[in-house]
């Protein structure tokens, strides 16, 4: 079993379909809008490189099973790809394409030197004993060879995997290289533990960024988030150090859901309790005490001020948009509402802070702790976050000033600031031959 507490999002109800289409509507949307280049369009639209390996694994009873892996290469025009690894039975090559374009659009916005990438292996890994899940994670990397690489293409956590599948894929990766150059290589991906290289404040760096990203919105809007209520789906990683970061600012979490339960109580919840008892419950937040059971679909219509979705994808639709009350969505999910859903909520007023904003806290911290093992630094938790911050503030100045310019809601002007740059690195550069 694999450290719950760790988890970079918790599973939580099963998605629907249509990540692909959901990501290219998007896109095509604002390239219309910011009147992308025609090439240049054609050449986002599609993937680089798709990468599928199945690999064999020989089971703790001896059996040997046949695993399914999956890289998707977007796009590294600014850089090596870069993204998240998950561990998840809706891993595949659609939702692989949707969430590796995302991470382009992703770096791009908030100006690191990277691309998109992101894949995983189809599995449900509560399904898996630990030493299984390292023998699985070690023979996907071994089957992805020299795709992966510190100037390459550099994974990270996602959805149920954490920094100790990172330091295996880290030493499996070293380990195939010669013993000389071995050390040299665990930049190869981001998320580690920190003795193995990882950078302290990688844990918390995406809830931290979802927090920051809800302050810049509040003070934009003179909001105090003192005492604004405020609900989670999904308590892994993102869902947990968003709560912990958002109740410092002194607001209420009132609801939790993930796969397990929903819970309510309108007292508040403590994260931290919270916290402790899902990390002795296989990370669910499943009987917890001090909290009335509510049903699944009543969730997203808990009367509160912030919503903060923290698991899976296509979990706000048309559906059960119209129960929503709350003043803002911050996505720290990917992709977690649909088009619809967005469109029929912005007509009425909500706030929704894009996820490539939102949760681009995590891989500006990996890209910080990519930085500390290139240079064999060690930075401090308190210089962490202020780079992270720092990062988020101008990245959400720059989405603010593109908003604007077009006249677009918030999404489509994070996509214009990502797609301007690119642009302006293709038409610098020109396409090859
Ligand atoms: N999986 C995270 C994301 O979706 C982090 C990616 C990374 O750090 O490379 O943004």
């Amino acid at each position: 079993m694999i450290n719950p507490i760790n988890m970079e999002v918790m599973k939580s109800a099963v998605p629907k379909k249509g990540m692909y289409e959901n990501v290219l509507r998007q896109f095509n949307e604002a390239a219309d809008i910011v009147k992308l280049d025609a090439g240049i369009r054609k050449i986002l639209m599609n993937t680089n490189n798709e990468i599928l390996v199945n690999f064999p694994v020989k089971l703790d009873d001896g059996t040997v099973e046949v695993f399914k892996g999956y890289r998707v290469q977007h796009n590294n025009a600014l850089g090596p790809y870069k993204g998240g690894l998950r561990y998840h039975p809706t891993v595949d090559i659609d939702a692989a394409r949707a969430l590796a374009i995302w991470m382009t659009w992703k770096s791009a916005l908030v100006g690191l030197p990277y691309g998109g990438g992101k894949g995983g292996i189809q599995i449900d890994p509560n399904q898996y004993s630990n030493s299984e899940l390292e023998r699985i994670t070690r023979r996907f990397t071994y089957a992805l060879g020299d795709n992966i690489g510190p100037d390459i293409d550099i994974p990270a956590p996602d959805v149920n995997t954490n920094a100790k599948i990172m330091a295996w894929i880290a030493d499996t990766y070293c380990s195939i290289k010669s013993p000389t150059v071995r050390q040299i290589n665990m930049h190869v991906v981001t998320g580690k533990p920190v003795g193995s290289g990882g950078l302290v404040g990688r844990d918390r760096a995406t809830g931290f960024g979802v927090v920051k990203n809800i302050k810049l919105w509040a003070a934009l809007n003179k909001v105090d988030l003192k005492g604004k209520t405020f609900i989670v789906q999904g308590f892994g990683n993102v869902g947990y150090w968003a709560s912990h970061f958002l109740a410092l600012e002194g607001a209420k979490l009132i609801a939790v859901q993930d796969a397990s339960a929903t819970l309510y109580n309108k007292e508040g919840l403590d994260p931290e309790a919270l916290n402790a008892h899902a990390t002795q419950n296989k990370g669910q937040v499943q009987g917890f005490e001090n909290a009335s059971v509510l049903e699944a679909q009543d969730f997203f219509g808990i009367e509160c001020d912030i919503i903060i979705p923290a698991a899976l994808g296509n979990q706000i639709t048309i559906e059960n948009c119209h129960e929503i009350k709350a003043q803002v969505i911050a996505e720290g999910a990917n992709g977690p509402t649909t088009i619809d859903a967005e469109r029929e909520l912005l007509s009425r007023g909500i706030t929704i802070i894009p996820d490539i904003l939102c949760n681009s806290g995590g891989v500006i911290g990996s890209y910080y702790e990519w930085l500390q093992n290139k240079r064999s630094e060690n930075w401090k938790l308190d210089t962490v976050l202020e780079m992270i911050a720092d990062k988020l503030e101008t990245a959400f100045q720059h989405m603010l000033e593109k908003s604007e310019e077009y006249k677009v809601n918030w999404r489509v002007g994070a996509y214009a600031v990502a797609l301007t740059k690119l642009e302006q690195t293709y038409k610098e550069r020109g396409v090859f031959p």
